[in-house]
């Protein structure tokens, strides 16, 4: 991956810049990294070997821009417009860079910026809500053509479904805090992050889990040589229409235990079968409601990334609808949460039969049977 550094040094700003990457490398050989200034690579895309061709090359991939600074950081205002004039004849390249100071991009493009260049992707950084809440809609505002936004490190669970639905959000990464002294990324937040992601058809990339994990109540100290590669193989990232979600391994709840956990949610022990229900029931026979079962299934909760999903079961209407909320076999984000079924992926056959078998054994439980 080229990195093309054209100055070197930063401001802390806000929360996720607590435990810098820059300053950490930087302190380790007695830098001072708010010191900032141009490095020897400021014309680096420019450079040419001796055979007259640029080191830089397109099939070498996206040019990292400003990775140990911030592009747009008000330091470097002199130095900034050289940078736009080599991204301008560098065409043939394309330029990714990731900000903390989108609210300084409008004052920083050059004239003749129109609205966006083709080859320049924006990246802004939302660490928690209240940063999301603030960039987000100035990202989304501005005259660019690619916009991406990263979650790294991400300090908390954050929702970002009204700007993804936008559908000007090209990407979405997120990931945890490396470093001695990181700060905790929980599961449970990228989980939720992936599936705002998906119910927007918005690829989700899980760049890396961080020191310091949190896994089904469990904290992990996670080496930094293996940070990248333990969220790789976790499959959690998601490409719309790769089923990539068949790569996750998951167990699915012991039936007691999960059926315990119900009974103790406020939410999903308050329904029951009513009498209409009931006779609804005893008229059509437990083998045409578990017919009817696999056909919502089938049809509502299979597909990769069911329409509506969230609100695809209506609350009343039919025995089947009471016992997918009651045993949260409603929409693939509660399947996710209560019996470990990642979302994202096409419901195999098997993990159908499953739902189906749930949802018929609390309508039995309920007639006591
Ligand atoms: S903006 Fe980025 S490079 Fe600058 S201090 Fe914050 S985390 Fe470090």
């Amino acid at each position: 991956m080229p990195i093309w550094n054209p100055w070197h040094g930063c401001h802390k700003i806000s929360p996720g810049c607590r435990n810098c990457y820059v300053y950490r490398r930087d302190e380790s050989i007695g830098k001072d990294a708010s010191i900032v200034s141009k490095t020897g690579y400021y014309e680096l895309p420019l450079k040419k070997n001796r055979q007259g061709e640029y080191k830089l090359r397109p099939e070498d991939g996206v040019v990292y821009t400003c990775m140990t600074s911030d592009f747009f950081l008000d330091v470097a205002d002199d130095w900034r417009h050289g940078c736009w004039d080599i991204i301008r004849q560098r065409s043939d390249l394309h330029f990714h860079i990731i900000t903390k100071r989108i609210d300084r991009f409008a004052e920083c493009i050059p004239d003749d910026w129109g609205d966006g260049w083709d080859n320049v992707t924006i990246s802004s950084t939302c660490e928690d809500q209240d940063r999301a809440d603030y960039r987000l809609p100035i990202l989304l505002d501005l005259p660019i053509k690619h916009r991406r936004v990263i979650s790294e490190p991400m300090l908390e669970e954050i929702n970002i479904e009204k700007y993804l639905a936008t559908g000007r959000i090209e990407q979405v990464t997120c990931g945890g805090e490396s470093g001695a002294k990181a700060r905790l990324c929980d599961f449970n937040w990228v989980k939720e992050l992936r599936r705002q992601c998906i119910r927007a058809g918005v690829p989700f990339y899980f760049k890396q889990t961080g020191a310091l994990f949190l896994k089904d109540g469990r904290k992990y100290h996670i080496d930094r040589k293996i940070q990248m590669s333990q969220a790789t193989k976790s499959g959690y990232s998601y490409t719309p229409g790769e089923n990539s979600g068949a790569a996750i391994r998951y167990t699915l709840p012991d039936r007691n235990t999960l059926f315990a956990r119900l009974a103790k949610s406020d939410f999903r022990s308050r329904f029951h079968l009513s009498g209409d229900d009931r006779d609804y029931i005893s008229e059509k026979g437990l083998a045409v409601i578990a017919s009817h079962a696999a056909d919502f299934v089938a049809k509502k909760l299979a597909p990769e990334n069911p329409p509506k999903d969230g609100k695809q079961t209506p609350m009343r209407g039919h025995p089947v609808f009471l016992a997918q909320h009651a045993t949260a076999c409603c929409c693939r984000g509660c399947l996710e949460k209560w019996h470990n079924i990642p979302s994202g992926k096409v419901l195999t056959a098997e993990e159908q039969e499953y739902i189906v078998s749930v949802i018929m054994d609390w309508i039995k439980r309920e007639l006591h049977y």
